[in-house]
């Protein structure tokens, strides 16, 4: 895909973007994963904002529309965000 190189934080190997095990020490590269607390959290955002919707307008189909949008919308943000985020498991 490119030339990029990710350095392993264990036994600090460089190796090339999109193996999905160290040369070095054989600890699990994962590409592009979102922490769990991350989306935990965005989930909570989008049912504030849904609340808050709700409590602006009184509809109830208004608010379960605003949640989906907003989960959608930051599901979207969140891949972007972690798109290129390298995790080294060991
Ligand atoms: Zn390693």
């Amino acid at each position: 895909m490119s030339n990029q190189t990710v350095q392993c934080p264990f036994c600090f190997t460089q190796s090339p973007h999109g193996v999905r095990i160290c040369k070095g020490c054989h600890a699990k590269v994962a590409y592009g994963e979102s922490p769990l607390s991350v989306a935990f959290l965005f989930q909570f955002v989008a049912l504030a904002l849904a609340w808050l919707v709700f409590s602006l307008t009184g509809s109830t189909p208004t608010s379960v529309i605003t949640f989906f949008a907003s989960v959608i919308i930051l599901l979207c943000i969140i891949k972007k965000k972690y798109a290129d985020r390298v995790v080294f498991i060991r």
